[in-house]
């Protein structure tokens, strides 16, 4: 491996961002990078079958980029290396040495040993395997070996060794995010056999700016990250790619910034009377937060610049309400709004939510998802055209190509950060309406200027007053029992309950059937005598619209849910919520989750049920603990970055893939700052500034 300091060679290889000459010209033939090299199946991989090939790719794995982009967890700690005479007694140590003959036994059914007579120039010892039977062949007398382990009672317990180059025994060997199904071992395999390549990518960056940023080249990065000689070196690589991301993001923002001077929105005149009537019909009176937001974006409307503004709150926060009104504000002016969601269930919510009120106001709306039939969907179209529709609700159905507006002055997308950047601009592409992106998941204010660039921020702060805070409980599953006991408690004073069923991340085909199937358990079980409906990605829309009437019309007792609930769904008499196998999702989604309760005035509890704490990972433990301390999401947001880092929060994904892999934005403030720096003398540049992370940035569509 070479140092992550020698920046010399390649600097005058990779140097060429100022020339003007085609890329072949200045770099020598010999070194030139092959990036195409790089997106090379895994699967073309020694040792890399089918069946590995579908597990990884289960772990969003499939080019060899995806390996090298795959970032550890952390790191194993660092052990002593041992003469085998020297090594002590219940201490982790290093050995390495000769194998001198091989054993296998099979004392139990579900035990079997190897043991390895293993020798160096000071001594012999037993090495002793469990479990892993077929590693007899592979330890024949004569073969060399790096074991890492324990030595106890006259035995070495080996609980790592190198084999055909693969560093399992090396200090601060990497811990990456493994599977049921793909082992830590065989992602070290992988990424091991991939690191070679690293050699080929193409490091964009400019020399200069490494050099201002001590920032180690691509290879050398990708290097430290998957095979450190110390802690510092992987922090280094990490530092590089994150900066990578930062830099990607912050050009992109500023890019975006300057095409906007020249754009024009309609001004849109003050608030008339269809907005009066609309405060009227509110049963409640605006708190000062809703207010505050209002006239910010009352301020941005009068302008012919479009608004930009993110409007961020925590969940049940009311931000709804200042949505609607600004939608509102674009139909008095005789123009159009549309209303974004991320899923079709929250966009069917969404109108829900508004029929009414709209009907009363003389609002005609709209909903167009990419779920209805064409029929249905060409006439929404149609009506979206011609102007007759006044407010469209839909998914990112709403910004396919064939749909045109008539006149749109003001779009709202809803749960922003589960669009792609992409999408977001879509929207906006060849129309200039007013924006307003909406999030439930809040992160600090100077950080939100900071990544989001060019948007305003309003915030609304405090809930609607005479909010109680959700009561929330971590319960064992020993004693899931109590739970449901306390849940028809509730029920039989006149109020509604959900119940989550455990996540199932492989398809929402096998989540919705998991979903019923439990459904129907508890229907039987603990449920029996209620009203139990099931809802889940895959009812067909019209089946989930008339579930969810029945619901708020208090039809139906229990909703036995997937994920689809955790944002917009809100029924204020549902007051007390179980979440199965909790430790299982995400802090922010369970914060989403427990949003659904807690609406009306009414004090309601939410169950999180999980395995004993003994068994938890720290990080689940950390998050359950979190939501039982707070309902505050600004607070659990700070959590969450303590937690993992923040990739997640920012980015379009609740999980899985996402936009900042690398970046830790609380730790990496500095380097944002940085990027944002650079990023202003980057802007006429016109090719990408680093293939693998723009491509991320640009991905597919979510999935509804
Ligand atoms: P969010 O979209 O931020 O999650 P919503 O707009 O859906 O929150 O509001 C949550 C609940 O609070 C809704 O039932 C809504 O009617 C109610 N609500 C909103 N604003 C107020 C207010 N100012 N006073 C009382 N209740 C409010
Ligand atoms: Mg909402």
């Amino acid at each position: 491996m070479h140092g992550v300091i020698d920046t010399e060679r390649r600097d005058r290889v990779h140097s060429g961002f100022a020339d003007t000459r085609a890329p072949e010209a200045w770099v020598p033939l010999r070194l030139r990078p092959r990036p195409e090299r790089l997106r090379s199946p895994l699967s073309s991989l020694q040792g890399v079958g089918p069946a590995i090939t579908r597990r990884l790719a289960g772990l969003g794995l499939r080019t060899f980029l995806d390996a090298l982009h795959y970032a550890p967890r952390r790191y194993e700690a660092a052990a002593p290396q041992r003469s085998i005479a020297g090594l002590l007694a219940g201490e982790e140590a290093a050995i390495a040495g000769t194998v001198r003959g091989v054993t296998r036994r099979q004392p139990r059914r579900r035990l079997s040993l190897v043991k390895a007579r293993v020798a160096d120039e000071t001594g012999e010892i037993t090495a002793v395997w469990f479990n892993q039977p077929w590693l007899v062949d592979r330890l024949q007398p004569g073969t060399q070996v790096r074991l890492r382990g324990e030595f106890r009672r006259g035995e070495f317990t080996v609980k790592a060794y190198d084999l055909d180059g693969v560093t399992e025994t090396a200090d601060f060997a990497p811990v990456y995010p493994a599977s049921e199904e793909v082992s830590v071992k065989k992602l070290r395999e992988v990424v091991a056999r991939v690191l070679p390549h690293a050699e080929d990518c193409w490091d964009r960056l400019p020399a200069a700016v490494k050099a201002r940023h001590g920032l180690p080249f691509l290879a050398d990065a990708y290097t430290a990250l998957h095979r450190p000689r110390d802690p510092g070196e992987a922090e280094a690589g990490r530092r590089r790619l994150a900066f990578d991301e930062l830099l990607v993001l912050q050009v992109g923002l500023l890019r975006r910034g300057r095409g906007a001077e020249e754009l024009r929105a309609p001004e849109l005149s003050a608030p008339g009377g269809l907005i009066d009537r609309y405060r009227a019909w509110l049963p409640f009176r605006l708190t000062p937060d809703q207010e505050r937001a209002i006239a910010e974006i009352d301020a941005d409307l009068r302008l012919d610049r479009p608004m930009q503004r993110l409007l961020q709150g925590d969940v049940g926060s009311g931000k709804t309400v200042v949505a609607l009104y600004t939608l509102l504000r674009a139909a008095e002016s005789g123009r159009q709004g549309a209303l974004m969601a991320p899923t079709e269930t929250l966009a069917e919510q969404h109108l829900l939510t508004v029929e009414e009120l709209l009907r009363e106001l003389g609002v005609r709306c709209a909903l167009l998802t990419s779920a209805l039939p064409a029929k249905q969907h060409a006439a929404a179209r149609a009506a979206i055209a011609s102007g007759e529709v006044q407010i469209a609700i839909g998914t990112h159905a709403l910004i396919q190509e064939e749909v045109e507006f008539d006149d749109l002055a003001v779009a709202v997308v809803d749960e922003q950060h589960r669009f792609g950047v992409e999408q977001r601009q879509r929207l906006t592409e060849g129309r200039t309406p007013h924006v307003l992106h909406m999030t439930a998941t809040p992160i600090p204010r100077t950080l939100a200027l900071t990544v989001y660039g060019s948007l305003q921020v309003s915030e609304i702060a405090k809930p609607p007053a005479g909010r109680k805070p959700v009561v929330t409980a971590w319960i064992p599953e020993e004693k899931s029992a109590e739970a449901y006991t306390r849940l028809r408690r509730h029920l039989e004073s006149g109020r509604q309950a959900y119940v989550v069923c455990p996540l199932v991340s492989e398809s929402e085909t096998l989540e919705a059937r998991a979903a019923e199937q439990e459904a129907e358990r508890l229907r039987r079980a603990e449920l029996r005598g209620l009203r139990v409906g099931c809802i889940h990605g895959r009812l067909r829309p019209a089946e989930r619209r008339d579930l969810m009437a029945r619901f708020k019309a208090r039809e139906v007792d229990v909703l036995v849910a997937t994920t689809v609930i955790e944002v917009g769904v809100d029924v204020p008499n549902a007051t007390i919520m179980i979440v199965q196998e909790a430790d299982r999702f995400g802090l922010a989604q369970l914060h989403q989750l427990r949003g659904r309760v807690g609406r009306g005035d009414e004090q309601s509890y939410c169950l999180l049920v999980s395995r004993p704490k003994e068994e938890l990972t720290d990080a689940a433990r950390a998050r359950l603990e979190a939501l039982v301390a707070t309902n505050d999401g600004f607070e659990l947001a700070e959590v969450d970055l303590e937690i993992r880092g923040g990739g997640e929060l920012l980015g379009r994904r609740q999980s899985g893939a996402t936009d900042l892999v690398f970046t830790r934005l609380r730790a990496d403030r500095k380097l944002l700052e940085r990027a944002r720096e650079e990023a202003r003398g980057l802007l006429d540049y016109e090719g990408p500034l680093n293939d693998e992370v723009e491509a991320r940035f640009s991905d597919e569509p979510v999935a509804a």
